[in-house]
């Protein structure tokens, strides 16, 4: 997308524009197809207990994968507030659930894993608090679990893959950075991470936090199941 500060300060704006009255405007601020554009959102905080109490008490859809997966960008996409979550240049530093706030429900971002230079206790650690949450909390609605199209599954997401499936929750897999492929790649790719992790084509959305492609059909699912229906 162009930005209208860009085009004013270039050519075109020197020369007082060139244009012909024809194309519309490209839409710079929320989506309305997202549900979750039009829906205020607060940031509640960061918690170390996976049974921490939150008032009120509403379902929670959870946001989990590999550090560096693309977490917080997809958040912040789906949202639609760039600077809600925190895009990170040192992964894996967190071991805390951040809660976020919208009327119906909680977007809860959790830690990511599989960050290479964590030590033992940290891993651990990491494992309790996870397993903890996924296990226990009773509010929790369905998982959102995020894999980079472009990687095999890695051993942590196959652990990933065996608590999420122990602990029975609806779980959406969803495929991060595609526009990172190519428009023709991009189906055979999708295929090929869906068979490596034995899913379904209705278990998967591509998305791009980037090109925004999958972000406003994601929004739609997580309201979806946050109020307890099957999108
Ligand atoms: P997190 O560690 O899982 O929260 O991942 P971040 O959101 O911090 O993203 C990790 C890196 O991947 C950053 O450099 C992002 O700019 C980049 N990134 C995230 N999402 C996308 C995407 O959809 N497309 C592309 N091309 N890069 C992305």
């Amino acid at each position: 997308m162009r930005s209208a500060g860009k085009r004013g300060s270039g050519e075109a704006g020197k020369k007082g524009g060139t244009g012909a009255l024809g194309a519309p405007l490209s839409h710079p601020g929320p989506d309305p197809s997202n549900p979750l554009h039009i829906r205020p959102i607060e940031f509640v905080g960061s918690f170390p207990d996976a049974l921490v109490s939150v008032d009120p008490a509403l379902p929670e859809i959870a946001f989990i994968g590999r550090s560096n997966v693309g977490k917080s960008s997809l958040l912040n996409a789906l949202v639609g507030r760039p600077g809600l979550a925190r895009v990170s240049g040192s992964p894996g530093k967190t071991t805390l659930l951040n809660f976020y706030r919208l009327p119906e429900f909680y977007l809860v971002d959790l830690p990511g894993y599989g960050f290479a230079r964590a030590g033992k206790g940290a891993r651990a650690g990491y494992r309790k608090l996870v397993t903890g949450y996924l296990r226990t909390r009773s509010s929790l609605a369905g998982i959102v679990w995020l894999l980079d199209i472009r990687h095999q599954p890695s051993a942590d997401d196959l652990e990933m893959q065996t608590l999420l499936a122990e602990s029975g929750r609806p779980v959406l897999a969803v495929f991060t950075k595609a526009d990172k492929l190519t428009r023709s790649g991009l189906p055979a790719r999708a295929n090929e991470l869906a068979e490596a992790l034995g899913l379904q084509p209705d278990q998967i959305q591509l998305t791009s936090s980037q090109s925004k492609l999958g972000i406003s059909e994601l929004a739609a699912s997580i309201v979806a199941a946050a109020a307890g229906e099957d999108s």
